[in-house]
């Protein structure tokens, strides 16, 4: 059977509706009759974070979502992120406005493919990063986030081969930071982050040679900004590698007054109302995500009025995807991931 993937599907979002007080108004209202908390990951669309009750990355917030005690979980972000709130949430009715929403770096790789690479390689650790589906995470060891992924594998005994899904980039930097040659990458990649490139950061950065470089490990730019800091072209204090959470913490204390961000444009909303002295800017103004933009104002409306889109893990699933995440948790300073 060949797998469903969001390239298959028709990706129109629901529209037709502004962003006014009077949407906002009934968004909260509609958000307190459901008992529903409503969770916006970083890259959503402005008036979406603006409106939820809490933003930050795809970690952070399944771990808002486990502890919150309303009974309804709105995900306003992708398809994996609300599959991982059902999984560390079971009980808890998980929505997302638009399912359709998915992720070019999730759908790399199906649980079937892991099972084959698997097969190839047995007694190996798999490694995932958590832009996984629920079913990858059921064939994982350890999940990471790129905020741990470096102490993921360092954790794991030097003489097992490892296998690390489904992100090339992110695994070419762990690769590289550990030095370990029996880690073997799945050559999956986010059509987003694989965008913003390296020619393209080393002119950005040219051009604002005072900036510091804050780069997302799944960016196809990474290896060429640390080459970049490698040959003196830019200090290499200046070149910071972070988690999107952990750009947040970095903007509140740089001392530079501009910014050169390499990651979806969505994040430089939070970035801007962290800091708003700082002059943050997209290596790529381009590197917009699609899937994060489906959820628009109208869908979110139709999503509290319906209790539309339901996402649900079935229990196996589910059970065997925690105990990867847990463990992923129980390890170095796990972040948030995306
Ligand atoms: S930006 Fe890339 S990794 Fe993130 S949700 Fe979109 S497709 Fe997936």
């Amino acid at each position: 059977m060949v797998a469903t993937t969001t390239t298959d599907l028709d990706l129109t979002p629901y529209g037709g509706v502004t962003p006014d007080a009077a949407w906002r108004e009934e968004v909260l209202r509609l958000a307190e009759e459901r008992d529903a908390v409503l969770l916006a990951h970083n890259y959503q669309l402005p008036e979406i974070q603006d409106v939820a009750h809490h933003t930050g990355d795809s970690l952070a917030l399944s771990r808002i979502a486990a502890s919150s005690t309303a009974s309804t979980i709105v995900f306003c972000g992708v398809h994996f992120m609300a599959e991982t709130a059902k999984i560390l949430s079971p009980e808890k009715t998980v929505l997302i406005p638009d399912e359709r929403a998915g992720c070019s770096l999730a759908d790399s790789i199906t649980a079937e493919q892991l099972r084959e690479w698997k097969a190839q390689h047995p007694g190996a650790v798999v490694v995932s990063y958590v832009n996984t589906t629920a079913a990858v995470k059921a064939e994982t060891d350890v999940c990471c986030t790129s905020s741990n992924a470096v102490d993921v594998v360092r954790s794991i005994p030097e003489d097992r081969e490892v296998l690390f899904c489904p992100d090339q980039f992110l695994g070419a930097h762990v690769k590289r930071v550990t030095g370990r040659e029996n880690l073997h990458i799945w050559a999956g990649e986010c059509h987003v982050h694989a965008g913003i490139n390296g020619p393209e950061l080393a002119e950005k950065a040219a051009a604002n040679p005072d900036a510091d470089l804050f780069i997302h490990p799944e960016c196809g730019c990474a290896t060429s900004a640390l080459y970049l800091a490698g040959e003196g072209a830019v200090p290499a204090d200046q070149v910071k590698i972070l988690s999107t959470g952990d750009m947040l913490t970095a903007a509140r204390s740089t001392n530079a007054s501009s910014v050169l961000v390499a990651t979806e444009v969505g994040m430089l909303h939070q970035l801007r109302r962290a800091a708003p002295e700082i002059d943050f800017r997209a290596v790529n103004d381009r590197a917009s995500c699609r899937y994060m933009k489906m959820i628009t104002p109208a869908a979110l409306l139709r999503c509290l009025r319906e209790g539309l889109d339901e996402v649900t893990v079935d229990q196996e699933t589910a059970e065997r995807g925690r105990d990867a995440v847990r463990r992923m948790i129980a390890i170095g300073q796990p972040g948030g991931g995306e």
